[in-house]
């Protein structure tokens, strides 16, 4: 699943190629692709926008219309936005293509349609629900190690089920949350209520070095991610135990064990992981 890391590299490359474009017209291939509001209303609204702005907000791509409206995407499992020439041949499972002014096609594509489309402005997609409302942004320089562990302090469950709770730390996702535990030193199935301060500024510091690490990449493809060309990210070859259950710990050399929290499956060392 596309996680902070991957979002931020699809957004920051669509952006200088669609800010300052108008959106033509809009095909739906899949019409319930589109969440919010109804698909006529979502195809006629979108048609003859102006792109204002390209951004993200956790595992959100947000594209800004003006007059507060949002074009929201959300990748889900196995989205793809790509930007490519009308001439490209459509690839099965593209559910949504929105022809542009200077003649490029944005497509989105997604063979297991978790993900959704969503048109509003921000008041309106949180009070209806479409959207969450969402923690803060971990990479952003205002969030503090102070803010972590206030947000550690008072849960009674799972530290990764809490970095994975989108509404404490928004765009933290399976991938990333293993990573920075590791990195930190942290068991995932430890109670988040434990980490002592000093712990969760370890935390802070890990979560970001391994967002920012996975940004400079271009993220992980670990399974079907691709960026907004098609290309494959740069960051899987370089996990330290994400998809790693059974070999060993680049840094103590035992074998990762793997277990599974808040249903997701979770590698971590044993060893070097307290
Ligand atoms: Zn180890």
């Amino acid at each position: 699943m596309p996680e902070l890391p991957e979002v931020e590299t699809i957004v920051s490359d669509l952006r200088p190629h669609l800010v300052g474009r108008t959106i033509v017209s809009c095909d739906l291939l899949f019409p319930t692709i589109v969440r919010h509001p109804e698909p006529e209303l979502f195809i006629d609204s979108v048609a003859g926008m102006h792109i204002e702005s390209v951004g993200r907000r956790g595992k959100f791509i947000l594209i800004g219309l003006g007059d507060g409206l949002l074009l929201v995407v959300h990748l889900g499992m196995t989205g793809q936005l790509r930007l490519v020439d009308p001439a490209t041949p459509l690839q099965n499972h593209t559910h949504a293509v929105f022809s542009l002014d200077d003649g490029r096609h944005l497509r989105y594509r997604d063979p297991r349609r978790f993900g959704r489309l969503l048109l509003g402005t921000e008041e309106d997609l949180l009070s209806s629900k479409k959207m969450p409302r969402l923690g803060p942004e971990p990479i952003d320089p205002g969030f503090l190690a102070e803010e972590l562990y206030r947000r550690l302090h008072k849960r009674r469950t799972a530290l990764k089920a809490v970095l994975l709770d989108q509404a404490a730390i928004a765009g933290v996702g399976n991938i990333y949350a293993d990573e920075s535990l590791h990195r930190a030193g942290l068991r995932p199935d430890r109670i988040a209520g434990t980490v002592s301060r000093k712990k969760a500024q370890k935390l802070h510091e890990s979560l970001r070095d391994s967002l920012r690490t996975a940004i400079e990449n271009r993220g992980s493809s670990v399974d079907t991610y691709r960026d907004a060309w098609g290309k494959i990210g740069g960051q899987q070859e370089k996990l330290l135990v994400y998809g790693r259950a059974g070999e060993p710990c680049f840094t103590c050399g035992r074998p990762l064990s793997m277990i599974r929290i808040a249903g997701r499956s979770t590698v971590f060392c044993r060893h070097c992981q307290r």
